[in-house]
């Protein structure tokens, strides 16, 4: 049986006719399943009973089972366990709230097969790519926890979880329609960013899209021979190729890319790299945002001390580059960038 949350958007109409029904029931039922997220189709009121068997007997609904919520003691971030639709895996998101934005960190895949060695979701290989179901369940989860603290639902949502998106583009894509409709959760594109380690052909891809959507690029290093040690997808996509992508993002759509760079102490903020930097930040539409290496199970990197992080944010802003720090948020929760790593359940 087919299971109703991964089903495409634009294929809904067409499931619900070919049942024998009209067309318009298609939206009400989505709007049940997006919008007041039931959890059965017995809970769906103004749907006949005759429908709501037959919806059964074709479709299968449910919600992922959330296994930990765990708050952060500065009120800021939240970490959530979400079990896999099979139940064999649990999914990791984080909320982050700050002022009135309520941000989902989402995962886009169980694992990841690009191996960056400062990434604990990199040392668990690809296990599988997430389905749509799993990747808009997250939100569903996180707005189901939203409501039940009396808050407001999500706003912002970035693709920085577990795993590369863009490697898993269909159900990223998919799961985006359901996102950004206006009649659903009409979440616009200024609104949502998909971080990827530099894959060139799917940012390519994503390009043709015109989702208007920002770009965060994982660069990390400054040099070819340094991101070739931490990131094995250098090899394929080095810098060069990078940049030039990232150039034609930007200019193609109108929007500011982001460079995400993890400050490892002595290794990534040297004065080569304030250098290499500039050559490639010159004369385009981009920030960077630096990232505290965060401290993972088995990883013997040195994280930067505070002040030399803020050094070298300002280094960078006296060449004329904004350079912001992230604040790693969660960190109290296990629920920082590049931490998340689900495990497998044991029965
Ligand atoms: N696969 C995508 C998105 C997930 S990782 C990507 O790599 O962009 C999200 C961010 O966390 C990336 O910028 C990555 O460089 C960063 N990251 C990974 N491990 C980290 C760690 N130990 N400390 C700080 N940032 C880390
Ligand atoms: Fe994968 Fe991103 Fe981690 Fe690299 S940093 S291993 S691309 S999740």
């Amino acid at each position: 049986m087919e299971r109703f949350k991964n089903i495409p958007l634009h294929e809904i109409v067409g499931r619900i006719v070919a049942i024998g029904e009209k067309k318009f029931r298609a939206q009400q039922i989505i709007s049940w399943v997006y919008d007041k997220r039931v959890a059965a189709f017995d809970e769906m009121r103004n749907i006949s009973g005759e429908l709501k068997e037959k919806l059964k007997q074709n479709f299968l609904l449910g919600k992922l089972n959330v296994t930990t919520i765990i708050e952060s003691k500065y009120g800021d971030a939240v970490k959530f366990g979400f079990e896999t639709a099979d139940g064999d895996y649990i999914i990791e998101s984080v909320l982050l709230i700050d002022g009135d934005r309520r941000t989902i960190c989402l995962s886009s895949q169980l694992g990841c097969g690009l191996g960056c060695v400062f990434c604990e979701t990199g040392k668990m290989g690809l296990i599988r790519n997430l389905t749509q179901e799993e990747i808009v369940g997250q939100f569903i989860g996180v707005n189901d926890y939203l409501v039940s603290k009396g808050d407001k639902l999500i706003t912002n949502i970035v693709f920085m979880g577990m795993g590369e998106a863009l490697s898993n583009f269909e159900n990223f894509l998919n799961s985006l329609a359901i996102f950004m409709h206006e009649d659903i959760y009409n979440i616009g594109g200024r609104r949502i960013t998909v971080s990827t380690a530099g894959v060139v052909p799917s940012i390519e891809r994503l390009l043709k899209e015109k989702l208007n959507i920002g770009l965060a690029i994982s660069l990390n290093s400054y040099s070819n021979e340094l991101r070739d040690q931490l990131m094995p997808i250098n090899k394929k996509y080095p810098i060069e190729s990078v940049m030039a992508i990232a150039r034609r993002y930007a200019a193609e759509s109108g929007r500011t890319v982001t460079f995400e760079y993890v400050i490892i102490d002595g290794k990534t903020n040297t004065p080569e790299a304030l250098q290499a930097l500039q050559k490639y930040c010159s004369g385009f539409d981009c920030k960077i945002n630096l990232i505290p290496l965060n401290p993972f199970a088995g990883g013997n990197l040195p994280g930067p001390i505070d002040s030399s992080l803020e050094k070298f944010a300002d280094a960078l802003s006296r060449m004329g580059i904004t350079a912001t720090i992230r604040k790693s948020r969660g960190q109290d929760i296990w629920g920082a960038c590049g931490q998340l790593a689900g495990k497998r359940i044991s029965r």
